[in-house]
């Protein structure tokens, strides 16, 4: 199925990796903008809305999730062959996103939990077919094909994902700010005398105070706004789901755990070691949506297998 756009309308082919899908549902959260989409760009593969195999010619691909299996890499490649611009759209294309969080575990160890001692499963042993054989690791996209233009999110949100439609289509570079959540956070950065970390499920959090002056770890500080903010602004830390910030990407000495550190020692009476110590042993929630690239994972200090080990070993 094609959508009828104008014979002048964008090429768009859409394939996802592996991912959740949510990606997707952000295009269907554009609501009626969709249409305004559509009159001027005709979507000639989309996994969710055309029966389309192949990759046609097209002037934009739009690619979501991460690079894990061999048909990932397979069709990757396909979409830079067929397109001319390619967009890595959602967190796990950029950064390798939750999927990315699975380099920590070896694949024996992913199969295990998966197949072999998942109670749900009839054989408990590894699938022989209709699984794509695993890569090494797990890829951002950029790994394994060029990448025009990046839009991280999880998901991306729609006023993003249309911003980027639309300017394409105009023949623009979409807009790119680099503000953190932080900046539309409405939430009072103030001193406190809180003294100890907080879960995140723990108590009920003031809902005008920042949440870092109450002892919670938010990353919002330290994240990318793509998404305008929802979590902070309806009683839930962020979580960093857009990725870190340009500053602590594109800067070796800068690091997600310190920074929140240094900035929540200040607001509380927190020692920064002690929110140093908590983030390492929490790393794979901290994080989970940006240890595959290798932006953060070939930062000098960041030892996610140490802190993970350090975690374990408090437990036995
Ligand atoms: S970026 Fe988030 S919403 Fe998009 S596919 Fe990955 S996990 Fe799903
Ligand atoms: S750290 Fe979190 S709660 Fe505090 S201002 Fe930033 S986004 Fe809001
Ligand atoms: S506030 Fe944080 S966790 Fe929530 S959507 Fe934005 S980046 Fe993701």
């Amino acid at each position: 199925m094609e959508n009828a756009a104008p014979n002048n309308a964008v090429t768009v082919n859409i394939e996802w990796l592996s991912d959740c899908g949510g990606c997707h549902v952000a295009i269907v959260d554009l609501h009626e903008k969709i249409l305004q989409v559509l009159q001027s760009v005709s979507i000639q593969r989309c996994p969710v809305l055309t029966d389309q195999k192949g990759y046609p010619p097209a002037r934009v691909g739009l690619v979501s999730g991460a690079i894990r299996t061999e048909h990932d890499r397979h069709a990757a490649e396909e979409m830079r062959k067929s397109c001319e611009l390619i967009i890595a759209w959602g967190s796990c294309a950029v950064y390798g996103g939750i999927v990315g969080a699975g380099i920590v575990h070896s694949r024996r160890e992913i199969f295990d939990t998966v197949y072999g001692n998942n109670k749900t499963t009839l054989t408990h042993a590894d699938p022989t077919s209709r699984v794509s054989p695993f890569e090494q690791s797990v890829l951002p996209l950029d790994r394994v094909i060029d990448v025009d233009l990046y839009l991280p999110g999880c998901p991306p949100h729609p006023a993003f994902v249309f911003d980027a439609l639309i300017a394409l289509v105009e023949g623009r570079t979409p807009k790119a700010t680099k503000k953190t959540v932080c900046s539309r956070c409405t939430r009072r950065m103030e001193k406190t005398d809180v003294d100890r970390i907080r879960s995140a499920s723990e108590g009920i959090p003031d809902p005008e105070k920042c949440f870092l002056s109450q002892g919670y770890i938010c990353m919002g500080s330290t994240t990318l706004d793509r998404c305008l903010s929802p979590c902070p602004t309806n009683g839930v830390v962020c979580t960093g789901c857009a990725g870190a910030t340009m500053q602590i990407l594109t800067e070796p000495n800068r690091d997600i755990r310190t920074e929140i550190a240094e900035r929540m020692s200040r607001l509380t009476a927190i020692p920064r070691d002690a929110v140093v110590r908590e983030i390492e042993r929490t790393a794979k929630s901290h994080y989970s949506y940006t240890m595959a690239t290798s932006m953060i994972g070939e930062k000098p200090t960041f030892l996610i297998r140490k802190w993970l080990a350090d975690a374990e070993a408090t437990y036995e």
